[in-house]
């Protein structure tokens, strides 16, 4: 064994150079791959390092190339072991295999806008639209744009610009970083009329609002809190009666009634009770890309597909496949992620943690949420792989990284939110984190 303090003092002077190391052929590879700039600084890394006295002038090129990424992007690709099925800092939903498929076939020239049979110009996503409305056949016409943000505030602008919107008190949410319903509906011209309180409001405080200047009545879901004691609501059946439309913003995007989520407001009874319009999210409980997804009226969404500002909300053609995908394909994995069979997990956890028991691992039952897609307050029951706390960070700084949570002086590792395909690489990233933690 080689004195490692001689071993620097040799490599300090014998540092191979970057033209030298960048001729090996794998690295060439990946330069054409990734580009030269990341593949050189991930060179000029290794030399230092070899400077340092940490490689050995033979490992530089080995170690430039185990340090690349994955693809030229600074984002990284997460194993999602938080339980919370939709998180909205790993980039919510998780695209299915088939719409990640779509996205890799629409990347390239497509005949997004062309029809192909005439040769001419054709209407943009109409795939993408005809499987929305296949999907919610209650919604005379649908429309896509950006986000769910997008949907409302072209709702507004195109509705209420210069008039009032009725909006309860229990429904004035902030969604999250500081995004506010409120101020989105008065940042585009609307007036908002307040009506209840924080935890009452009735159908006569609304009709009681209700005059010449309304645009709309909207309704708001609650989508990340709950409010409980003494309350009530309108639902949209009542408001329906009132003679203004109803808007109903449900957020998460649930087109359709689910069994597992009871509580959850969705697009087709919305507008089977009488909503004008529904806005919703596409990247929560849908399951498909970041969109803003716009149903109801045919004439009005007719309307705001025309406003002008429409085009400065449109989706491009990645968007269009993936939701068009999402829509058509099979169960998108927020779905499975959803419904997977709680004993069924708890038997991936038991064999998880029995093959990793000599770093410290073991079973327990855990409790999963919906996270910042919609469903507050309800409870998924769970199974966690849990593994002491210094696992947390190792694991996170793995590739690809898993971000677990810490709970009561473990890391868990919930298994929910993990595609059981994914348990060949949870064990080794553990593996793997394991020995990073023992060399340090
Ligand atoms: C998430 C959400 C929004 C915002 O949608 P984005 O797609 O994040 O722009 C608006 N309203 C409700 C009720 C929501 O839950």
């Amino acid at each position: 064994m080689p004195d490692r303090r001689s071993a620097a003092t040799d490599s300090r002077r014998a540092v191979p150079r970057t033209d030298a190391v960048l001729a090996d052929p794998r690295l060439a590879t990946a330069a054409a791959r990734l580009g030269g700039r990341l593949v050189k600084e991930a060179v000029t890394a290794a030399q230092a390092r070899c400077r340092a006295g940490d490689l050995e002038p033979g490992e530089v090129a080995d170690a430039a190339l185990a340090a690349l990424p994955e693809a030229a992007t600074s984002l990284h690709r997460v194993v999602n072991a938080t339980g919370v099925v939709v998180h909205t800092n790993l980039g919510r939903a998780p695209l299915s295999a088939a719409a990640r498929e779509a996205v890799a076939l629409a990347a390239g020239p497509t005949d997004v806008e062309l029809d192909l049979a005439t040769g001419r110009r054709g209407p943009g996503g109409a795939g993408a639209l005809a499987a929305l409305a296949a999907a919610v056949p209650d919604a005379g016409a649908v429309h896509v744009v950006n986000n769910g943000a997008a949907a409302l505030a072209l709702v507004t602008l195109g509705l209420a610009a210069g008039r009032n919107v009725v909006l309860s008190r229990g429904e004035m949410v902030e969604i999250g970083d500081g995004f506010r319903i409120p101020e989105l509906l008065e940042s585009v011209g609307a007036t908002l009329r307040e009506v209840g309180t924080t935890n009452r409001v009735r159908l006569a405080d609304y009709a009681a609002a209700v005059d010449g200047a309304t645009a709309f009545v909207l309704k708001v879901h609650p989508s990340n809190f709950v409010v409980s004691g003494f309350t009530s609501t309108v639902p949209v059946r009542e408001l329906a009666g009132l003679p203004v439309p109803v808007v109903a913003d449900i957020g998460s995007g649930l087109l359709a009634p689910h069994p597992l989520l009871p509580g959850e407001p969705d697009a087709a009874t919305a507008l089977r009770e009488g909503a004008a319009l529904v806005t919703a999210s596409g990247d929560k409980l849908l399951g498909g890309p970041q969109a803003g997804l716009l149903l109801g009226r045919a004439d009005l969404v007719q309307a705001l597909r025309r406003h002008p500002l429409a085009r400065a909300l449109r989706v491009d053609k990645l968007t269009l496949a993936a939701l068009e995908a999402t829509l058509t394909g099979p169960t998108a994995p927020v779905r499975a992620a959803l419904e997977a069979d709680t004993a069924a997990l708890r038997r991936r956890a038991g064999a998880l943690a029995g093959l990793l028991a000599d770093v410290g691992a073991d079973a327990r039952a855990s409790v999963a949420a919906v996270g910042g897609g919609g469903a507050p307050g309800v409870e998924l029951p769970s199974a966690a792989v849990t593994l002491p706390v210094p696992f947390a960070e190792a694991l996170r700084r793995g590739r690809p990284a898993v971000v677990g949570r810490v709970e009561r002086d473990r890391l868990l590792l919930d298994l929910r939110t993990v595609p059981p395909e994914q348990d060949e690489e949870l064990l080794a990233a553990v593996r793997a984190a394991a020995a990073a933690l023992a060399g340090a």
